[in-house]
C-alpha cells in the first residue's frame, strides 16, 4: 500500500488544524474550570420556541426534506424581519434562503463567489471559519487588521483602501465584530460602501450578532447604504439571537442573482437541514420587540459584571459595543504570549478563555489579546470573576 505516501489532508486545509475551540473546551472538562472560550449560552432559548419545535415535529412538518431554499413560514418571517427591523424589501421566494446556520451561509457564499485566485479582504482578527472558507474556495485571503484605538479597535480606511487590488473580488464584514466586540459604525460602513461601489466589488456580511448592541450603539447593515443592496449578501442566524446554537439555523437575504448562486453552491453541502426547526423559528423571528430588548438588557448587565471584574482582576478591557465577548490584553500581568496565558489559566484559578492569536494572519499581531465570553449565567461570570481577581 502507497496510501499514506501522501498526507491524507489536502493543502488548502493542512494549515488549519483542529479549531482551538475543541482544544480549550477539552481543558475545560479535563480541569473543571468555568469555560468563557467557545461562545454558547448555558441558558436555552425561550421555552414557546422551544414548544413550537416540539409542535412541528409532533404535527410532522419539517421531517422530511424541507424545500431546498427553506421552508416558506421561515423565508417569510425572515423578509419580514429585515423589513420591521431595518426597511428593507426582500422577496421571500427569490432574495432569502435559509442555510445550515451561518457557517454553511458564509461557506456557500464563498464557494459560490469566488474563483480561484479571487481575492477576499477579510476583518482580522476574523471568525476562524473565515479562512478555511476562502481557502476552500480557492481564494486568497487578504486580511485588513482592526487596531486598538482609545479602548475601541478600529478599521482603518486608508488601509482597507489600500488592500483592493485589481484581483479583489469581495469584501467578507462581520458587524457587530466577534472577537473584539466592536460594532462598525455608520460612518466607516459608508467607507467601505463607496469603496466597494467605486471598485466593483461584491460585500458577504456576516451580522449573527445584529440583535446584540448595548448603549448608544446601533447595527447598521451594509446592505441599507447607497448602493449596497444590488452587491450585498447579508447573512443572518437564529443560534446567537435566540440562544439555540445547536439548531443550525441560519440565513441569506441578498438580490436575485447572488441568492440563486449561493444557493448553487449550498444545495451540494448539506441540500437541506433543521426541518422542524425552521417553523420553530420563524415564530422566534416574530416575538415581539420585549423579547429582543430583554436579551439586549440581560447580556448588557453581564457584560458590565465581567468587564469591570476583567478589569479589577487587573487586564486591560476593551468594553464591547456588540456581542457576547469580551477581548482583553494581558501586558499589564507582564505577560505578551496569550496562547501560553490561556494553556496555564486553569491551573492558575479555574477558568477558560481562548487567545486572540488564533484569529491572526500574522499572530504576533494578536499574541497579548485574550477573548472571553459573557453568554453565561449571571452566578458563573461572579465565580469566574472572584477567580480571576486571584491571578
Ligand atoms: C457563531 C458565529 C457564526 C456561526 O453561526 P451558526 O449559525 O452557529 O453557524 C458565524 N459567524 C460569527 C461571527 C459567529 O460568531
Amino acid at each position: 500500500m502507497t496510501l499514506m505516501t501522501r498526507p491524507p489532508l489536502n493543502r488548502r486545509l493542512a494549515a488549519f488544524g483542529t479549531t482551538i475551540f475543541a482544544e480549550m473546551s477539552a481543558l475545560a472538562a479535563r480541569t473543571g474550570s468555568i469555560n468563557l472560550g467557545q461562545g454558547f449560552p448555558d441558558t436555552d432559548g425561550p421555552e414557546e420556541i422551544r414548544e413550537a419545535a416540539v409542535r412541528a415535529l409532533r404535527e410532522g412538518r419539517g421531517n422530511q426534506y424541507p424545500p431546498g431554499p427553506g421552508v416558506p413560514e421561515l423565508r417569510t418571517a425572515i423578509a419580514d424581519h429585515q423589513l420591521r427591523r431595518y426597511g428593507m424589501a426582500f422577496d421571500p421566494d427569490t432574495e432569502v434562503l435559509v442555510t445550515a446556520g451561518a457557517t454553511e451561509a458564509i461557506a456557500a457564499s464563498l464557494l459560490a463567489l469566488l474563483e480561484p485566485g479571487d481575492e477576499v479582504i477579510a476583518l482580522e482578527p476574523y471568525y476562524d471559519s473565515y479562512a478555511a472558507c476562502v481557502a476552500m474556495a480557492g481564494g486568497v485571503r487578504v486580511p485588513v487588521t482592526l487596531r486598538p484605538h482609545e479602548g475601541r479597535y478600529v478599521l482603518d480606511l486608508d488601509e482597507l483602501r489600500a488592500a483592493v487590488t485589481d484581483r479583489t473580488r469581495l469584501i467578507l464584514l462581520n458587524t457587530p465584530h466577534n472577537p473584539t466586540g466592536t460594532v462598525v459604525t455608520r460612518e466607516e460602513l459608508a467607507a467601505v460602501a463607496a469603496l466597494a461601489v467605486e471598485r466593483d466589488l461584491l460585500v458577504v456580511t456576516d451580522e449573527v450578532y445584529e440583535h446584540l448592541v448595548f448603549d448608544d450603539a446601533t447595527h447598521v447593515p451594509i446592505a441599507t447604504l447607497p448602493g449596497m443592496r444590488e452587491r450585498t449578501v447579508t447573512i443572518g442566524s437564529a443560534g446567537k439571537t435566540f440562544s439555540f446554537t445547536g439548531w443550525k439555523v441560519g440565513w441569506i437575504t441578498a438580490p436575485p442573482e447572488l441568492t440563486a448562486a449561493v444557493r448553487s453552491a449550498k444545495q451540494f453541502l448539506t441540500y437541506v437541514s433543521s426541518g422542524p426547526f425552521q417553523y420553530a423559528v420563524a415564530e422566534a423571528l416574530r416575538l415581539p420587540d420585549s423579547y429582543f430588548e430583554g436579551l439586549r438588557a440581560d447580556l448588557s448587565a453581564k457584560r458590565d459584571l465581567l468587564s469591570d471584574g476583567l478589569a479589577e482582576a487587573g487586564f486591560e478591557v476593551f468594553r464591547p459595543a456588540g456581542t457576547y465577548f469580551v477581548t482583553t490584553d494581558i501586558r499589564p500581568f507582564g505577560e505578551s504570549d496569550g496562547f501560553a496565558f490561556c494553556r496555564a489559566l486553569p491551573e492558575r484559578c479555574g477558568v477558560v478563555a481562548i487567545p486572540n492569536a488564533v484569529f491572526y494572519d500574522d499572530r504576533e499581531q494578536g499574541a497579548p489579546f485574550v477573548r472571553f465570553a459573557f453568554c453565561k449565567k449571571e452566578s458563573v461570570l461572579q465565580e469566574a470573576v472572584s477567580r480571576l481577581k486571584g491571578l
